[in-house]
């Protein structure tokens, strides 16, 4: 959906210019997040939601949040508590990391930053 000047301005002030998911401050380059994804096909670009292209359903997201996310938020919560089980696998400097004490790993649900305010 094309969104005039002001309604992207008001959807980037939504979470006072904060990404919804991370709460990183937006910069000048930001997304327009559909919450619950429209889903494009990649081989034709033809929209599988078409009746989700609401401004209620936008949300301001930081660029890696929002190309990290592209599904549901339940599945975009799943991949990042996931992140930790992939990090233990595969990752020589996280696990080097984790032994010498820099960082702590946290039993907690992913929070959205939107469900947090
Ligand atoms: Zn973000």
């Amino acid at each position: 959906m094309k969104r005039s000047k002001i309604q992207h301005q008001t959807l980037k002030e939504k979470y006072q210019g904060r990404c919804a998911y991370c709460s990183n401050l937006l910069g000048e380059r930001w997304h327009a997040d559909h919450i619950e994804p429209i889903v494009r096909n990649w081989w034709n670009g033809k929209c599988e939601h078409p009746e989700r292209n609401t401004l209620e359903n936008f949300n301001p997201s930081c660029p890696s949040c929002n190309i990290v996310k592209s599904m549901s938020l339940d599945s975009f919560r799943k991949i990042i508590g996931g992140f930790i089980t992939s990090l233990n696998r595969d990752s020589t400097q996280y696990k080097f990391a984790k032994r010498y004490g820099l960082l702590e790993e946290k039993e907690i649900e992913v929070k959205f930053y939107f469900e947090t305010i």
